[in-house]
This record gives C-alpha cells, structure tokens and sequence, in this order.
C-alpha cells in the first residue's frame, strides 16, 4: 500500500493543511500519516484563529517516535504544507533527509505554502526566505501557486511561457516536478483557470472552468492529489488531469452547497471517481 508522511496544519473547524489532505488521500485507498505542524480552530484566512503553533522539538519527537515503530522504510513520500514556526522548516528537512535513509525510493513532494495572489504572505516572517534557499532545493516535486513560483523564481508570469519560464527556474533550484496549481494568464479566458505540470520529459497543461467563490485548502487537497496520483501511476500528464477533475468536482460540490469550507465529506465520490474529466495538452 502506497504510503504518505504529511506534514503540515491542522484545524479543528474546516478543511485546510492535513484537514484537507487527509480524508482524500485515504479515499483513494493510500495510508497517510498525519503529523501536525500547528493545531489551530480554523484558517487562518478567518483572520482569528486560536490554537498552538506546535514547537519544532514535538514535530521532531513524532517523527522519531514513527522510526521507532520501524515503519519508516515503507513510507513511499513526504508531502509538506503550512509549517507555522519559522523553525518547522529545518525539522521537515531532518525528516526527508531520515525517510530517505529508511527508504531510498522515497520522494519528497513540498507544497511551498506562504501566500496567494490577492492575500500576499501568510506566513510568518522569514519563512518564505527558508523555504525558497533551504526547503525548495531538497523536493523532488514542488506545487507552488502563482504567487508561490514567482516569489521563489523573482520572475513575473503574465504569460504561459513565463509560466514555463519560472517553472524551469524552479526546477533548476532541485525539483523534478513543477506542478503550478493555478495559473491566470493573458491568453486565458476570463472565467476559465489552469494547472500546469512541468517535469524534464515536458509539460502539461489542464484547463478548468473558474467557480465564482475563492476557496483555501484548495492548494492543499491539489497538492496531495498531485502527489498520490504520481506515486501510483508514475504519469505526470495523467495525474494533472485527474487533480484537475478531482479537485473541480469538490469545489463545484462546495460552490452547490453554500458553504465556505470545501465539502469534502458530500464530495467524496468526485475524489474517488470524477464526474468531469479534462483534457491535458502538452505544452
Ligand atoms: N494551513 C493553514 C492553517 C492556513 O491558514 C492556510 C491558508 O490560510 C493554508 C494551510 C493553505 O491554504 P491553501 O490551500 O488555500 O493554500
Ligand atoms: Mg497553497
């Protein structure tokens, strides 16, 4: 069985970091083992939120207290999300560098969470300097939204060969593969969004029709939808396509409901067997 350490938020109320990853990894029939970076009561996109940041050390003792288990040679990947303390980062490298030990087909796949077009950075200070000098260059599969490629490159993206551009930019820092969650560009149509992935075999690209709500825990269910699809089918071009489809039908299931928290539980068939598929071009 296809496993996953996850490292990254957690909520009580809502579905973002390991509260979005969690439940549709599992539904697709891959064993995850959740370990949380923060536990807070909501997003923080609320703009209040409680709850602890968990210390650096205690991340640190549950992962050691996995390798005790003797577990860690089966884990076939780390994902990564929101980190919370600034220090989590250094720990999460520790991690990778332990499981790759363990299991040196294991793969390292960092969804670099710090901010979004609109919001800018949500994270804490210094963060995102780390992410992009320490964190980014150990991955092997990055999936960094716009706003994310652009801070990490310093390359502006209006265009999809500027997509393209930055995209190979960040895979020259390390990664292999550079899935871009959602891309707006100037050729586009208005009310349609994309999602490309780059590797060095080439790149794809899938688009969807935009939804009139704006979503968080979006970029974190595509990231593991992402990774899982890449682990158990090897395929790139295959595994945009089906995030494309997955993550649109549980976000047009949430559009459907009313509510702001991405319905997860109502959509657990579009995570299972998507009602839409698209089409993946090659770029
Ligand atoms: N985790 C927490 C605790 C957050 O507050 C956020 C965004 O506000 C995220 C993760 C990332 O959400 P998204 O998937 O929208 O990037
Ligand atoms: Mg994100």
């Amino acid at each position: 069985m296809t496993s996953i350490m996850s490292i990254q938020s957690s909520v009580a109320y809502g579905h973002v970091g390991n509260s979005a990853a969690t439940f549709p990894l599992m539904r697709l029939g891959i064993e995850v083992w959740p370990v949380l970076t923060v536990h807070f009561s909501n997003h923080t996109g609320y703009g209040s939120w409680r709850g602890p940041l968990l210390k650096s050390s205690d991340v640190a003792e549950v992962v050691s207290g996995i390798d005790e288990r003797g577990v860690l040679g089966r884990c076939d990947a780390v994902l990564s999300g929101y980190q919370g303390g600034e220090d989590v980062g250094a720990v999460i490298l520790d991690t990778v560098k332990l499981i790759k030990e363990r299991n040196p087909a294991a793969i390292y796949c960092c969804d670099p969470v710090m901010g979004d077009v609109g919001r800018g950075f949500f994270v804490r200070p210094g963060i995102p300097e780390f992410m992009r000098d320490h964190v980014v260059p150990a991955a092997q599969v990055i999936t960094p939204n716009q706003f994310e490629l652009e801070f990490l490159t310093g390359l502006q993206t209006t265009s999809v060969p500027d997509v393209l551009k930055a995209a190979d930019a960040a895979r020259a820092m390390g990664p292999e593969t550079v899935l871009v969650t959602s891309v707006v560009h100037d050729a586009a149509d208005q009310d349609t969004i994309d999602m490309i992935a780059v590797t060095g075999e080439g790149a794809w690209s899938v688009t969807t029709p935009l939804l009139p709500q704006t979503f968080t825990g979006a970029g974190d269910i595509t990231a593991a939808m992402f990774l899982a699809h890449l682990l158990t089918t090897g395929d790139p071009a295959a595994a945009v396509s089906r995030t494309a489809a997955i993550v649109y039908g549980v976000l047009k299931t949430t559009v459907e409901s009313g509510q702001g928290e991405l319905q997860l539980v109502a959509a657990q068939e579009e995570i299972a067997a998507p009602s839409h598929t698209f089409e993946v071009t090659r770029l």
